[in-house]
């Protein structure tokens, strides 16, 4: 069962569409995996639309612009019924994984690996949230302990991985602060979206070699 999920603030932000495409992708995916959050959002975006409504003075000089409006609507564009899927899985290591909905549009650099942790960064216009990433710890792979200078969101799309305060599955939305210093490690292998704003720092080990860990998870 997913345990972590995003704050009432965030899901607000979102269904009010204010936040940064990175942070908008996240809690995207997380509501793919979360009928709970996905029904939480629906309501904000029906209170919202309320709230608009509401707002709107309903007077006998509006109504021009109210018919100006409706047919600026009615001469958009239909919008498709079928989203063409760009790419539905990929490839890692010999294994096939299934990307949310949210990302399958979304251009990638190539992997880069570092012993057995391989990223891919999301090639956003939109950099305002941070940097944003698909991560892939390989089985048995361990990111060595580091805390943070800024936030960092993990979120499993495949597989799980734990740390010092817990184990994380698919969908759970995990949001840490400075605060933190953690080693996260994965089993069996765990794919994740992953957004940091800032560099990590490590916490135990030689500097020089993590350095070249520090550019790959941020
Ligand atoms: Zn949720």
């Amino acid at each position: 069962m997913i345990n972590f999920h995003p704050d009432k603030a965030l899901l607000t932000a979102y269904a009010a569409d204010t936040l940064p495409l990175s942070m908008t992708l996240a809690v995207a995916i997380h509501i793919e995996f979360c009928p709970s959050c996905a029904q939480r959002v629906a309501e904000l975006e029906r209170q919202l639309a309320q709230t608009l409504l509401l707002a709107e003075p309903v007077n006998e000089t509006d109504e021009p612009a109210f018919e100006d409006m409706l047919s600026f609507i009615l001469q958009q564009p239909e919008a498709p019924t079928e989203i063409e899927i760009k790419e539905p899985a990929i490839e890692i290591q010999g294994q096939t994984f299934w990307l949310p909905r949210a990302l399958r549009h979304i251009a990638r650099q190539n992997w880069q690996q570092m012993g057995n942790i391989g990223r891919s960064r999301l090639l956003l216009d939109d950099q305002s949230a941070g940097r944003a990433s698909l991560m892939y710890l390989s089985a048995g792979a361990a990111v060595p302990q580091h805390t943070h200078k800024g936030m960092e969101l993990t979120l499993p799309i495949s597989g799980a991985f734990r740390d010092e305060m817990g184990e994380y599955i698919p969908g759970d939305f995990i949001l840490r602060d400075n605060q933190i210093a953690h080693q996260p490690q994965s089993k069996d292998g765990c794919l994740c979206f992953a957004l940091l704003d800032a560099p990590v720092q490590f916490t135990q080990g030689l500097p020089r070699i993590l350095n070249n860990f520090g550019d790959l998870l941020y």
